[in-house]
């Protein structure tokens, strides 16, 4: 039975948000865009409320600064040179029972582990950027969930409902948007502490990357890599090098740009430069289900400044793409534009060339990053959710081939991890199977890679880099 869900008491229905306050003429307001009829957007079931969150969010200071924003362009703009390599990761979906300083603290951690290992074997710069704060909102391939003859509105993030699957859970409720602003705020606030001070320092990150390969048959595999960045810094530090770049790193933020009142009421005019900026995260996403050509998110996202991201899924043209570049992008800015392809490993090899080659000949500037994670998720026959591997590596390592035997440039890795040991991507070294996957199964959303398999990744990825 399909139960169609009412609003709170004295909610009206029929009643549509007034979405109190514009940003500037020159983006469209919140009521323009959802009259595009915006994809994966949350039916409230309260106007009144929705407009007090907007009006909440709008208040509050930004999470992130315009010019920290034109940094990350700068940097991907090097990505898109093939002067740089881009390291993107992080849950696929935060929850505010997430933010711990623990959770936070691993995440970092592994990230920073798989930055010096990237960077050691690219001898490059590595962009790191965190899929982290903000992280919150979810497209979902179905609107209602059936468990035990029950059905009921999807889990579409925190950001919009509760995971719990219960009635009152599942209505969408707009104070949430508040609630992942606090989430990220605290989030961004422990990372900035991290990473600035002290607990980034190069030779300690090296350290954790050394216990790994001593001390897991897993890492075992990557020692000699690991005793080429021992080497490298002991000359370091016999010749008196101590950078400041030892002691801190530039980490950034992304997210997905879904539901459109968050990221509209998080858009404001710099006032340096008078333009708009999305000051929710540095660096936010389009996603391969909300990518259409008129849509609201690519309207909304045509207007600001951020560097930005769109996913490209097997059904993708290069028409498509060079279309995209071409409303997102218009002034063609190295840096602005990153295209996440995540095709799936069996598909990739034939479906990437065309695109690329085409996308390429058009003259687009463009950064070209791999997930290779979405392309690649099946149901386990317990019924979890997993991806192998194998599978990511393999299109990790087609997305390298395709690049090469093109002469463009493979920019960097979109991944979704965690530095928790949760079993939910099966493979990799510690061999987890589909049996252990309910052992510590998290995830509220698609599976991550646990820490041991996203160093591996890390050192993988290092090897084909090197080739
Ligand atoms: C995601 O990144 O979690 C996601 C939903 O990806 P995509 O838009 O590529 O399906
Ligand atoms: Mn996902």
């Amino acid at each position: 039975m399909v139960r169609i869900l009412g609003g709170g008491p004295g909610a009206n229905p029929l009643a549509r948000p007034k979405y109190p306050c514009a940003v500037s003429s020159e983006v469209p307001s919140l009521a323009e865009l959802h009259a595009r009829g915006a994809a994966q957007q949350p039916t409230y079931p309260d106007a009144s409320a929705v407009d007090a969150a907007v009006a909440r969010l709008r208040s509050f200071p930004p999470l992130v600064f315009a010019g920290e924003c034109d940094e990350l362009t700068d940097q991907l703009a090097a990505v898109s040179r093939g002067e740089a390599f881009l390291l993107q990761g992080g849950d696929c979906a935060e929850t505010f029972e997430g933010v711990t300083a623990d959770n936070i603290r691993n995440k970092l951690r592994v990230l920073l582990q798989m930055a010096v290992v990237l960077t050691y074997a690219a001898s490059v710069p590595v962009v790191k950027l965190g899929r982290f704060a903000g992280q919150y909102a979810k497209p979902r391939s179905s609107d209602l969930e059936t468990r035990d003859g029950v059905t009921l509105p999807a889990y579409r993030g925190d950001a919009v409902n509760g995971f719990e699957f219960t009635e009152a859970s599942r209505i969408p409720d707009p104070q949430r948007l508040v609630d992942v602003y606090n989430a990220s705020s605290a989030t961004l606030n422990l990372v900035r502490a991290f990473t600035t001070g002290g607990y980034a320092d190069l030779r300690q990150v090296h350290a954790w990357n050394t216990d790994f390969v001593l001390g897991s048959a897993v890492g075992s595999r990557y020692e000699a890599l690991a005793n080429e960045i021992d080497r490298a810094l002991t000359f370091m530090k016999a010749i008196g090098a101590d950078p400041d770049e030892f002691h801190r790193v530039q980490m950034h933020s992304s997210h997905e740009a879904l539901v459109l009142e968050y990221e509209h009421a998080m858009t404001r005019i710099d006032s340096r430069t008078q333009n708009p900026y999305d000051v929710s995260g540095h660096f936010v996403w389009i996603g391969e289900r909300t990518r259409q050509l008129d849509g609201a998110h690519v309207e909304l996202l045509s207007r600001i400044k951020n560097p930005i991201g769109v996913k490209l899924g097997p059904t993708s043209t290069a028409d498509d793409a060079i279309a995209l570049a071409g409303r997102l992008n218009p002034d063609n800015t190295a840096g602005r534009l990153t295209f996440i392809t995540r095709m799936g490993a069996a598909k990739v090899r034939d479906l990437l060339p065309p695109l690329v080659e085409k996308v390429e000949a058009a003259g687009v500037q463009v950064a070209w990053v791999t997930d290779p994670m979405h392309g690649n998720t099946y149901e386990a026959s317990s019924g979890y959710k997993t991806r192998r591997f194998d599978d990511v590596i393999a299109e990790v390592q087609g997305f390298f081939d395709v690049h090469r035997a093109l002469g463009t440039w493979p920019g960097g890795i979109h991944v979704e991890l965690t530095g928790d040991d949760v079993t939910e991507c099966v493979g990799g070294g510690e061999e987890l199977s589909e049996a252990d996957l309910a052992g510590r199964y998290e995830s509220v959303c698609d599976p991550r890679l646990n820490r041991v398999q996203s160093l591996e990744l890390a050192f993988l990825v290092a090897e084909m880099l090197r080739k």
